[in-house]
């Protein structure tokens, strides 16, 4: 069947009643237009997902369609701001319509356990290539930031670490595995909405795992002008990544590789208990360190404790 442009948002995109009051205009005009109350503040982001460098291009696009929103709703969860709005844009090289269908299951799905409303857009030919925009509105009177850690407080971190790394390994058929966890984790990751809300009144800084670890803990700790010793021992590790770094001795893939999109944060060690409460024990987290006053991040493990690079994934960085 033939779509033009407008044809295919009717058809895929304009699917949800207003939802929210402050949505004054949704999609159909030039703009979307948002009616905010007076002291409300809004948190925005952006992240595009291009084909063949942050996903293989025969991904289920139900996936896809999840992971585009799963990836800002991420950094919205990250400085503790609740999700509303979003805007995707998408670059097709054609209009399948099998695929466009199973794309939007996957970001509804999504949009709607969060109730976050698609106001807008766009639709242009080209490269595969999605980028989404998402808005909430911050709850507290402080979003977290990537500073404010002081040495002496914890370091942690929700879920698994390591997993779509693995999950990576997996689907480039560098390694077998039949657990389903690692390629979930890469393709479908959770978003921790929930938890970063409850999180914003305990934390000292946070931010969401994107580009690996020791990459983003590196950024708390630049920021915050501390540094940090990592327990490797202590890293939560599911047990697919676990297997793995047994048979691989790649002790570095929950510290290095990306895509996990689970929070670290640090906070003092007497919000434990709390937090734990706040969060009713739905998403797990763990302290893996501390934060110290000296500079750089190091590492323990077996008994020894060494510098290690606060590096991972950048696109204009060396490859590896
Ligand atoms: P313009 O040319 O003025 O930018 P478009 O014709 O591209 O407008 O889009 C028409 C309407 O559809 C706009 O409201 C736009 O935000 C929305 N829209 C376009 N593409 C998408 C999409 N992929 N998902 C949701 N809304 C979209
Ligand atoms: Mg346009």
């Amino acid at each position: 069947m033939a779509h033009g442009e407008f044809a295919i948002i009717e058809r895929f995109f304009i699917r949800q009643p207003i939802v929210h009051p402050a949505t004054e205009i949704g999609i159909g005009d030039d703009c979307a237009v948002l009616h905010l109350p007076k002291s409300s503040r809004i948190a925005l982001t952006t992240d595009t997902l291009v084909s063949e460098v942050h996903f293989l291009p025969d991904v289920d696009p139900r996936r896809l369609g999840h992971k585009s929103l799963a990836v800002n709703l991420s950094d919205l969860a990250a400085m503790g701001a609740a999700p509303r709005w979003a805007l995707l844009s998408l670059t097709l090289p054609e209009v399948d319509a099998n695929w466009l269908e199973s794309f939007a299951t996957g970001f509804f799905r999504l949009a709607e356990r969060y109730r976050v409303q698609l106001i807008g857009g766009d639709t242009t030919r080209g490269p595969l290539s999605v980028t989404v925009q998402a808005l909430g509105v911050l709850a507290s009177a402080q979003p977290m930031r990537r500073f404010g850690a002081r040495p002496g407080e914890g370091i942690y971190v929700t879920g698994y670490l390591g997993s779509a790394g693995l999950g990576l390994k997996i689907r480039l058929g560098e390694f077998v595995c039949p657990d389903p966890e690692p390629i979930d984790r890469l393709e479908v990751p959770e978003p921790r909405v929930g938890f970063g809300a409850a999180l914003s009144r305990f934390a000292s800084a946070c931010i969401d795992i994107s580009d690996g670890l020791a990459a983003d803990l590196g950024h708390i700790l630049r920021d915050s002008g501390v540094g940090a010793e990592v327990h490797w021992e202590q890293l939560p590790l599911s047990p697919a990544v676990r297997h793995y770094v047994e048979i691989s001795g790649d002790v570095e893939l929950p510290l290095t590789a990306g895509d996990d999109y689970e929070l670290c944060f640090t906070m003092a060690r007497q919000h434990e208990e709390s937090l734990r409460q706040a969060v009713g024990g739905g998403v797990p987290f763990t302290r893996i360190g501390s934060v110290e006053a000296r500079p750089g991040l190091r590492l323990s493990r077996a008994g020894k404790c060494e510098d290690f690079p606060m590096r991972g994934y950048d696109h204009f960085g060396p490859q590896p």
